[in-house]
């Protein structure tokens, strides 16, 4: 079965207020990993393996705090003007050494002769790349091909495509995948395509899934190309 979602709506739970409760919660946590490690010289054998197991909840609140403080950076709306083209390049550059590593190699294709001249914060709309291919090699754990595929809608637009063939997205979890926080795996921390929607939207684009399960999922990037001045 195939479920489409277009997500337009803001999202406005990765606010301010969030990345400061996050900021306070730092302090406490140092504090008690300074205690648990007290604690540590002077507990029995039962107590230590309690405590290892203490610290690992630890280290993983810290890590999810420290990609939420990532994610949600103020950034001071570097807006340079920059080829898309390039940057998925340079993207994919980047990830195809991790992707060869799990047998996945990345397929480009883009149409040689257009420009795609875009006006933004070059690092976010990156980082937004960074993740998709990384969500897409995680969902292939046995290996296989990514597609990237950069072209143009019309004059105005430039669509870039990722479309891997992995696990694919259950039905009822599509609508969630753009909720802070929701996350299928063990490991994640389900923040990153909270974080992509709100670049993209800050950029005025949109982000369009498609997927289905066990042939593979296709993210696309719709951004508004910079007018010829
Ligand atoms: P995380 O990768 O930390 O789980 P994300 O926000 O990047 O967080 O993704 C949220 C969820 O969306 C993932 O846990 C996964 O269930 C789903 N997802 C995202 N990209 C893909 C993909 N290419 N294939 C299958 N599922 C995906
Ligand atoms: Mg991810």
């Amino acid at each position: 079965m195939k479920k489409r979602l277009n997500h337009t709506e803001s999202l406005s739970t990765i606010g301010q207020l969030a990345a400061s409760i996050a900021h306070e919660i730092r302090n406490p946590m140092t504090s008690l990993k300074g205690f648990t490690q007290l604690l540590h010289q002077t507990t029995n054998e039962d107590g230590k393996r309690y405590l290892a197991v203490i610290n690992e909840e630890i280290k993983r609140m810290e890590e999810i705090l420290t990609e939420f403080l990532e994610v949600s950076k103020p950034t001071n709306n570097k807006f340079v003007s920059f080829d898309i083209k390039e940057l998925i390049l340079e993207v994919a550059n980047f990830m195809a050494p991790q992707a060869l590593m799990k047998n996945i190699e990345l397929i480009i294709s883009l149409t040689p002769e257009s420009k795609f001249k875009f006006l933004g914060d070059r690092n976010l709309i990156k980082q937004v790349f960074m993740n998709s291919i990384k969500n897409a090699i995680e969902a292939m754990p046995k290996g296989g091909n990514i597609f990237i595929t950069i072209s143009n809608i019309g004059m105005k637009n430039v669509c870039i495509e990722i479309k891997d063939q992995g696990q694919g997205i259950e039905a009822d979890k599509i609508d969630k995948i753009f909720d802070p926080f929701f996350t299928t795996k063990s490991e994640g921390t389900g923040l990153g395509l909270s974080h992509s929607i709100q670049v993209i939207k800050s950029h005025g684009g949109t982000i369009e899934v498609v997927s289905e399960i066990e042939v593979g999922t296709s993210f696309k990037f719709i951004l508004p190309l910079q007018k010829e001045i």
